[in-house]
């Protein structure tokens, strides 16, 4: 079966409504997807206001609800991790009724990295990547997530350290699957200038290595963008041995068939 884990609408960056997206999904034979609109403890701009949860709450509803044309909706949320704030995360996320939550970094310290593209040139980018891997393995080992959202955003705008990167994948896919996390493949990076999804083929190895769950999310902004590039996904995935993909229902973990 396919699904997308991972899109956003208008509630949060994205441009379209919920309506627009699922009639993308069943268009493209896609049948069960989950809208996962932004939540940030900090002030953000690309993330629906703590005030107007209730607004997804009930927009979510009333599309589960609705006319779907045959796709199961999910609700879902992509939570920002930030490392000392887990209480916080913690006390948002128990309220509210999600079958699953995405757990992302966006930012070391004060930098939100996925949208201030300057701060490239004038950081150490080998210390950025381990920033980054840290934290990423901090937000796996929370415990407060389901999904690992893109795990390995730091090569977004195609920033790379001088140093190999098997380490850091081979460590964090160990982290993952301790932790119990399932990690998405993310297809949106291969429109970015990265150009390849999240994870690189190189740190999926490692995932399938040690049997690190997956599922598949194709972080749409757009309507277009639903199940972007999931034929290639999946072949992917499937290259490497992977048979199942998880799906979520009120946060808990269910393996089906691809
Ligand atoms: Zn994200
Ligand atoms: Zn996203």
């Amino acid at each position: 079966m396919l699904l997308d884990y991972h899109m956003h609408t208008y509630l949060s960056d994205g441009r379209d409504t919920h309506e627009q997206m699922v009639a993308s999904a069943a268009f493209k034979g896609i049948s069960e997807i989950g809208f996962t609109d932004h939540i940030s403890l900090k002030p953000v701009g690309w993330a629906l206001p703590i005030e107007r949860i209730d607004e997804m709450i009930a927009r979510v509803k009333d599309v589960q609800t609705g006319d779907t044309q045959g796709v199961k909706v999910k609700f879902g949320v992509e939570m920002d991790y930030f490392f000392g704030m887990e209480k916080q995360i913690q006390e948002i996320l128990s309220k509210l009724p999600i079958d699953y939550v995405i757990g992302s970094v966006h930012f070391i310290d004060e930098w939100n990295f996925d949208t201030d593209v300057k701060e490239y040139d004038t950081i150490d980018i080998n210390r950025f990547y381990r920033q980054y891997f840290k934290a990423v393995q901090q937000s796996a080992k929370s415990k407060l997530f389901d999904i690992i959202g893109h795990c390995d955003l730091a090569k977004k705008f195609a920033y790379y350290p001088t140093f190999p990167l098997d380490d850091l994948y081979d460590e964090a896919a160990q982290t993952f699957k301790k932790a119990d996390v399932v990690v998405e493949i993310n297809t949106s990076g291969r429109i970015k200038p990265c150009e390849e999804f999240y994870p690189s083929a190189q740190f999926l190895e490692r995932l399938a290595h040690y049997k690190v769950p997956i599922t598949l999310g194709s972080d749409a902004h757009v309507e277009q963008n639903v199940g972007q590039f999931f034929a290639d996904a999946i072949a992917e995935i499937k290259a490497l041995g992977y048979k199942e993909i998880a799906r979520f229902t009120n946060r808990k973990r269910e393996m089906v068939r691809i």
